[in-house]
């Protein structure tokens, strides 16, 4: 087998999907291109985890740019696609239906193992600690201890409540950030989020809107 033959099985075995943090925009065209010739068929681009990194809101312009760049060149190609756009036109599409959009992992019942063999809510509450832990690998999740977490961890910002836009920040991300349950965002992530709908909106597939891969 070559190291190509190797790298596919290795693409194909993971679900054929990249997630990608952008920390900036500068490598963003050359790395989605990059992604796209190793032979992935979907990536989802992160703006909003650049592990430390915020933005400024005067480099929210030039990431507009490149993310128009991208999606323009590479989504929807036949055998690529970028899924954060699915998702952000899905989100979108749900929010005016006035539909709960859930998060990744707290919402979504996700379930994560930590190194101490502890069972958390999602990949990132594995770093919070004992506070977050809902059960363990040898006696399983303890349904009271589940429910009660993901009922606290459940909460919307107060700058978020009265907002349309509905695009409610991860509560426990904000713990990681800030060490408070869902503290109000930062200007630069609100002005992020409305750029992802702004771009995506004028990428809006006519029908199905919904597509499922
Ligand atoms: S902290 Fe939030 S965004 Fe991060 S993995 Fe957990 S639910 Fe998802
Ligand atoms: S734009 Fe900001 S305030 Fe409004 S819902 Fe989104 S994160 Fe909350």
């Amino acid at each position: 087998m070559t190291v190509i033959d190797d790298w596919k099985t290795l693409i194909s075995n993971n679900g054929g999907q990249i997630l990608k943090t952008v920390a900036s925009h500068e490598n963003l065209y050359a790395d989605v291109e990059e992604i796209y010739k190793a032979g992935f068929e979907r990536c989802f681009l992160n703006f909003f985890r650049p592990y430390g990194a915020s933005y400024e809101l005067e480099d929210i312009p030039a990431l507009e740019h490149e993310y128009h760049r991208v999606i323009k060149d590479f989504h929807n190609l036949p055998d690529f696609t970028l899924t954060d756009v699915q998702m952000y036109q899905n989100t979108w599409r749900e929010q005016q239906s006035n539909l709960y959009v859930p998060h990744c992992g707290i919402n979504a019942m996700g379930i994560a193992v930590g190194p101490d063999g502890m069972i958390y809510p999602c990949d990132d509450a594995v770093m919070l600690g004992e506070e977050f832990v809902m059960g363990s690998v040898w006696d399983g999740v303890d349904k009271e201890k589940e429910k009660r977490l993901r009922r606290r961890l459940n909460k919307l910002p107060e700058k978020c409540g009265g907002c349309e836009l509905k695009c409610y920040p991860c509560p426990v991300c904000s713990v990681l950030n800030t060490e408070e349950l869902a503290s109000d965002p930062k200007d630069w992530f609100c002005e992020l989020r409305k750029m992802q709908y702004r771009v995506v909106n004028q990428y809006l597939p006519s029908n199905p809107f919904r597509v499922i891969k």
